[in-house]
């Protein structure tokens, strides 16, 4: 690498940093999503379809987090040359034992760092231009490891700077770090449970964070911002208070009964890898519904004012508030103070505000929305415009109606 010039450098690094992600994300895919398909399949933590497009959305950010991450690692390589950074050639330099400990301490630096950033992101003033696009992914694929807003790539890129500064490191620590890096990312974003049952009640194991762990924080976003390791996530009360009883259930879930051969959908890899791209390009082709997030938008300034995540549920479907972004007049966490029942002086964040629906043609109708502004709930219809971009919400009273358009956001 010391003798290549800077634009094969630059290559060079883009191509393993690619290769780095795309290996990890297409053999943990192939592997339990769909080889081993049904084999798993009574381990997905959340049991439902992903939502269209979804998985070429994650790889299409990722890509854009590929160049970022090169630019970044062609610019350390670069200082390295000019003699700015504390890596090392020589192993005999720090000898063994420093070497192992130098690889301890960036896994526990990238774990606080990250901890931190990532609540950091969660800020409400920051969290739609830095980190929404990566919470995108309500139940996450391994694509997911590396959807990062390009923003947010360059934040996590921060770590490596912050390493070659603070730990001296020999290249091949850095290389075993990143492998760690890459595999426990794309283990988060799995979807599926795979540890053994009993992997929470043996203390030598259970500091480790597990894919149902960081899966809860991309379903509920106010939990479990840690990544490798649980105690930033204990020590300052973030953790999902079920996490450990959404763990068992889906530990414990009886494996699905299939027939003869039926455990291996296609055992033949060369076959798998032709499903995959059909399998991502089937999802755009399939048919739009209002299933996804949406950004509302506030009619008396036109900015944008919450985001509405749209689920099935039965028949029909059910939206609810997963960010809102307040003025700078009003309260960071508003509560639905006209609201009556239960939902009375109960955060809106959180809140289901639709629900109900039939499809009736190109429309969905006999469904409610709740305005948490005034408590009111309101008979409601809604359908797709502008190819599946848009969501026409429109809410009667009375005679009277009022539409509202509502963009998707995922
Ligand atoms: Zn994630
Ligand atoms: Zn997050």
């Amino acid at each position: 690498m010391e003798n290549l010039s800077s634009f094969d450098l630059f290559r060079h690094i883009v191509l393993t940093d690619f290769l780095r992600y795309f290996i990890t994300a297409a053999s943990a895919y192939l592997i339990f999503w769909v080889i081993f398909k049904k084999r798993w399949r009574h381990r997905i933590i959340q049991q439902r379809q992903f939502r269209n497009g979804q998985l070429l959305c994650e790889f299409g950010y990722s890509m854009s987090t590929v160049a970022i991450f090169a630019g970044i690692g062609f610019g350390i390589v670069s200082l390295k040359r000019a003699g700015f950074t504390l890596i090392y050639n020589d192993f005999g330099d720090r000898g063994a034992l420093w070497f192992l400990l130098s690889i301890v301490l960036m896994v526990l630096l990238h774990d606080a760092y990250f901890y931190w950033t990532h609540r950091l992101m969660h800020h409400p003033k920051i969290f739609r231009y830095v980190h929404l696009v990566h919470h995108q992914s309500i139940n996450p694929s391994p694509w997911a490891a590396y959807s990062f807003h390009p923003f947010e790539a360059v934040l996590e890129a921060g770590i490596f700077v912050l390493i070659v500064f603070c730990i001296p490191a020999h290249p091949f620590a850095l290389l075993v770090f990143l492998v760690y890096m890459i595999v426990r990312n794309v283990f988060g974003h799995l979807g599926i449970e795979f540890l053994p049952k009993n992997f929470l009640q043996n203390r030598l194991l259970n500091w480790h964070t597990t894919t149902t762990h960081h899966d809860l924080h991309h379903k509920s976003f106010n939990h479990n911002f840690g990544l490798y390791f649980t105690w930033w996530d204990k020590w300052f009360g973030t953790e999902h208070p079920t996490y450990r009883k959404v763990f068992d259930e889906v530990t414990s879930r009886p494996r699905v009964v299939t027939g003869a051969g039926e455990t291996l959908i296609n055992s033949e890899s060369g076959k798998a890898l032709v499903v995959l791209p059909l399998l991502i390009f089937s999802q755009i082709l399939s048919a739009q519904t209002p299933i996804g997030t949406w950004k509302t938008i506030d009619d008396g300034d036109g900015k944008a004012r919450s985001i509405v995540l749209i689920e099935s549920a039965g028949e029909g479907f059910l939206g609810q508030v997963i960010a809102i972004f307040p003025r700078a007049c009003e309260q960071p966490e508003p509560v639905c103070v006209k609201c009556p029942g239960e939902r009375k002086g109960k955060p809106v964040k959180g809140m289901n505000i639709l629900w109900g629906f039939k499809k009736s043609g190109n429309v969905w109708t006999g469904g409610s929305i709740l305005d948490p502004g005034n408590g009111k709930t309101y008979r409601c219809k809604i359908w797709l415009e502008d190819s599946g971009k848009t969501l026409k919400v429109r809410g009667y009273w009375g005679i009277f109606w009022r539409t509202q358009t509502w963009y998707r956001e995922g």
